[in-house]
């Protein structure tokens, strides 16, 4: 079973949790890999690129792509829409590379379904409520509405916790980034119910 396949790395978490910090500690190492730039109605944050950060459009585009079937998947998120654009993916993974996606629990519960076998899904969490609290009063990006907003999303969230393989607590930065670092080359490994399946038939090559 030497043939290139693609695999998908799915990370969710309240935002506040560290997800790119982590992301950009362990970029270089994870190989081949294509990050999924999500396609959002949100507006657009200081700091942020079209096209690099999201694709962001209005609604109506949004709505012409739902219609169109061009999303593997889309939620409504924090008031706005976010989906995953499927033609990207698709290229990606028949390049074998590692498909790495930064989505929602909704997000995560649709990849699963339509591409569970190849799909590993990792939460990544602060290590408690008031830290996360505190994260996100520290990066002075958010009013207090929204601040209370998120950690009401991100008390939510955590109930869905038991439908990922994994949890990373992201409470020391370094400890975290390695623990995903072991997780991703694991996720690369994974092999589709098809690989194993041609695996099996070749070999079994004796007649009994
Ligand atoms: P933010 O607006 O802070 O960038 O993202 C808000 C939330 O939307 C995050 O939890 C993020 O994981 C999620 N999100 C971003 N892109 C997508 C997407 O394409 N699909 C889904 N389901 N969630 C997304």
């Amino acid at each position: 079973m030497n043939h290139k396949h693609g695999a998908i790395l799915v990370l969710s978490g309240p935002s506040g949790a560290g997800k790119s910090s982590i992301i950009n500690e362990i970029i270089y190492d994870i190989g081949d890999c294509y990050f999924s730039i999500s396609t959002t109605t949100r507006p657009i944050r200081e700091g942020e690129t079209d096209g690099i950060h999201y694709h962001f459009v209005d609604e109506e585009e949004f709505q012409r792509d739902i219609e169109e079937d061009l999303f593997l998947e889309y939620a409504f998120v924090h008031g706005n829409y976010y989906g995953t654009s499927i033609k990207p993916v698709r290229k990606a993974l028949r390049e074998g590379k590692l498909v790495v996606f930064d989505i929602d629990v909704q997000g995560n519960t649709v990849v699963n379904t339509r591409l569970g076998d190849i799909t590993t899904s990792v939460f990544i969490s602060p290590p408690t409520l008031s830290e996360l609290k505190r994260r996100l009063e520290k990066r002075q990006t958010d009013s207090q509405e929204v601040i209370e907003r998120r950690v009401k999303m991100a008390k939510k969230e955590i109930q869905r916790i038991t439908e990922y393989d994994y949890i990373v607590v992201n409470d020391k930065l370094d400890d975290a980034a390695n623990t995903l670092r072991l997780i991703a080359k694991a996720a690369r490994l994974k092999v589709s119910h098809t690989d194993i399946n041609e695996f099996v038939q070749e070999w079994e090559d004796i007649e009994q």
